[in-house]
């Protein structure tokens, strides 16, 4: 058994049902295989199975009172998974599916993600199985408050910066923050990313996701010499990864063409209109079938999913999981040549395997989506400063991390032999990185 599998077989063992943070670390162990081959080091001082250990795990109670005075109780997460680079770093996700193992799943990608964007930041991530949908402002806020007074003892803008995920946007991030300001007594604007521009925010956080996805991917249709004007993208989501991407490809000239939530999906043949999109989810906070209501020429559909949907490149931007074999089987079939991931681990193994074994070009996640994280290290930056830049300054910014990423993957993957191999060119470029400073930093 090689030095992998017997760290993945300890993994499962210790880490019992969670089959997603099995997935994660699986994905990421098998990639890392030429490079401990290669560099026999990564393997000492037991490198792997350190890292495969989170540094830390907090779990919480969180007790709230909804509108008709009933006591509520949910369970509040915090995994502060790895440091070597820089603070934890990662979102808070408010979801009912929301677990340990979810969390620990998503905090395990970020550290790779971290890696990547070069910008000085470890991993974490948090949330709970508070369920916002249906909720009034004053319950979200109740909850916010309640989770930020177990919250605050661990986090800090050199300790832990928690930022958004899904059900977690502007409105529950000024509420944490207001309460985390309150009981520390502090105005410390590096404590949370992903604040209002009034307050400590950055220009172009809230497009950054969504923005830097297609970025990613039209750095990635030019490896192949082609651009991304004009081309149909079917997309999953309708929450801020997707909107924004959305907002993107439509500024570059291509033709977005699907929406989705957890209710259904929306086939738009025009080409999606972000602002009715906006209008409904953002300011209404409606559902897909609202939109298709209101947009001529568009449907609304309960079965089924956007991947059915004939297109050029396919961008999931909702959730884990929601791209299997059969899909990636379709959109093969109707010639879609590019896959970006907005959403974290949206596509299953399978799925990867086969869009991979077939030449699509396949932009895992870590890479993919980076660019939100990556713009919450240039808010840092201005908090850090008290500066505040323009909106076309942290575009610039953004593209460029996103470029140095992509290229980063690209030959990393060239180096081990593996041209176009994005998922071992992201796992083994990000890996590196925090194998090295952990490695200068000593058993701890
Ligand atoms: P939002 O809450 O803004 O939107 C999530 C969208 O996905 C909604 O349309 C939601 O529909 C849908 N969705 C969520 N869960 C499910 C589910 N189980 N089944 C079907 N649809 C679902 O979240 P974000 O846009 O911020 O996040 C989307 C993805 O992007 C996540 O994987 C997140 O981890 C990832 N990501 C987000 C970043 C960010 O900066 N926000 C950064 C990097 C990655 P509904 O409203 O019906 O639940």
């Amino acid at each position: 058994m090689s030095r992998v599998e017997e760290v993945f077989e300890e993994v499962q063992r210790r880490n019992p049902a969670e089959p997603e943070f099995h997935q994660a670390v699986r994905e990421v162990l098998e990639s890392l295989e030429p490079a401990i081959n290669r560099h026999s080091h990564y393997a000492d001082y037991a490198l792997l199975e350190r890292l495969v250990e989170p540094e830390r795990q907090i779990i919480f109670r969180v007790p709230w009172i909804d509108d008709a005075g009933k006591v509520r109780v949910n369970r509040g997460y915090r995994i502060e998974f790895n440091s070597a680079l820089g603070p934890y770093k990662g979102g808070l996700r408010f979801h009912k599916t929301v677990n340990r193992n979810i969390v620990k799943f998503l905090g395990f990608e970020q550290i790779f993600k971290n890696a990547l964007t070069g910008q000085g930041l470890g991993g974490g991530k948090g949330g709970s199985d508070f369920d916002p949908h249906g909720k009034s402002n004053n319950e979200v806020m109740r909850f916010c408050q309640s989770f930020m007074t177990e919250l605050y003892r661990h986090i800090g803008e050199a300790t832990d910066v928690p930022a958004g995920d899904i059900g977690v946007g502007g409105r529950e991030i000024g509420y944490l923050f207001g309460q985390y300001k309150r009981l520390t007594n502090r105005f410390e604007a590096g404590v949370l990313t992903g604040k209002g521009l009034g307050y400590g925010g950055s220009l172009v956080r809230t497009e950054a996701t969504g923005y830097g996805v297609v970025m990613f991917a039209q750095s990635m249709l030019a490896v192949k010499n082609e651009s991304i004007e004009g081309k149909r993208i079917a997309i999953s989501g309708s929450g801020n990864v997707a909107t924004y991407a959305i907002e993107k490809a439509l500024q570059l000239g291509a033709k977005p063409i699907t929406l989705s939530d957890s209710s259904g999906w929306v086939h738009d043949p025009e080409g999606v209109d972000v602002d009715l999109l906006k209008q409904v989810k953002e300011v209404e906070r409606g559902r897909v079938s609202d939109y298709a209501e209101r947009k001529a020429g568009a449907q609304f559909f309960e079965s089924g999913n956007v991947w059915q949907v004939p297109c050029d490149v396919a961008l999931p931007c909702a959730t884990q999981n929601e791209l299997n074999e059969r899909d990636a089987q379709t959109l093969l079939n109707n010639g879609c040549h590019v896959v970006a991931e907005g959403a974290n681990m949206p596509t299953t193994p399978q799925a990867i395997e086969l869009l991979q074994s077939s030449h699509v070009l396949f932009g895992p996640g870590k890479a993919a989506n980076a660019g939100g994280v990556a713009t919450s290290a240039l808010e840092m930056q201005q908090n850090a400063s008290r500066a505040h830049w323009s909106f076309d300054v942290a575009e610039a910014q953004l593209s460029k991390i996103m470029q140095q990423i992509h290229d980063d993957c690209v030959a990393t993957a060239q180096e081990y032999g593996r041209p176009g191999d994005y998922v071992l060119g992201a796992n083994i470029a990000g890996f590196e990185r925090v194998a090295d400073a952990m490695l200068a930093h000593g058993v701890i």
